[in-house]
């Protein structure tokens, strides 16, 4: 039943878990990576160092959930982590994708073609509802996209957008709680609260 080593050639696997905030990515990321772990197969679980590099733009991780992680601040120190430990890891998570550069398709691409599995968690919009960063490359190689949608915070319908809210300075720290809201395409303003934003950050008018 198992596979002798070298018995045919080591397949691996591009799994892509994207959709907006609130709906859960993290939470299923981790999931899976347990379930490896039950499988008894070696789990390495690596994401961005958001704070340092995002403190201005970034939309917020909030999951409540955990998984022991490394932090990186860029996809050179990722892989600079991942090498020694290379040949025992067999399933590789990777959290909040999409503030990585576009070096982490590449790396995703060498690490399938060793035989390895990655299960990427990332937003696929941004608050504006363009792409994000390397996500859309991600979701193209992958062997298996799963898009979860969240609740809308307006009107209770299936949501894929993230909503930015309010307008201080502040907002744009990172984790922080009520910032952020997902929304269905009805509900989602992302201009209009840009422009709100734009406007408060404008000195004061006599
Ligand atoms: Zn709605």
């Amino acid at each position: 039943m198992n596979q002798a080593k070298g018995g045919r050639p080591e397949v691996g696997r591009i799994e892509v878990i994207t959709g907006p905030m609130f709906s859960g990515k993290s939470e299923e990321l981790i999931r899976r990576l347990k379930r490896a772990r039950i499988a008894r197969q070696q789990v390495a679980c690596f994401k961005p160092d958001i704070d340092l590099r995002y403190h201005r733009t970034a939309i917020a991780s909030h999951s409540a959930q955990t998984h022991e992680a490394v932090t990186a601040p860029n996809v050179a120190h990722l892989r600079k982590a991942l090498y020694p430990q290379l040949e025992q890891v067999e399933v590789i998570g990777i959290d909040e994708a999409q503030f990585f550069d576009e070096g982490i398709v590449q790396l995703a691409g060498e690490l399938v073609h060793m035989g390895k599995r990655l299960v990427l968690a990332g937003l696929d919009t941004t608050f504006t509802g363009e792409p994000f960063g390397p996500i859309p490359a991600l979701m193209a190689v992958a062997d298996e996209v799963t898009k979860l949608s969240a609740v809308c915070m307006v009107c209770g319908a299936p949501a894929i957008h993230t909503q930015r809210l309010g307008t201080s300075r502040e907002l744009v720290v990172v984790g922080a709680a009520g910032m952020y809201e997902a929304r269905c395409r009805a509900c989602f303003r992302p201009y209009l609260e840009e422009r709100e934003s734009e406007q408060m950050e404008l000195p004061a008018a006599d």
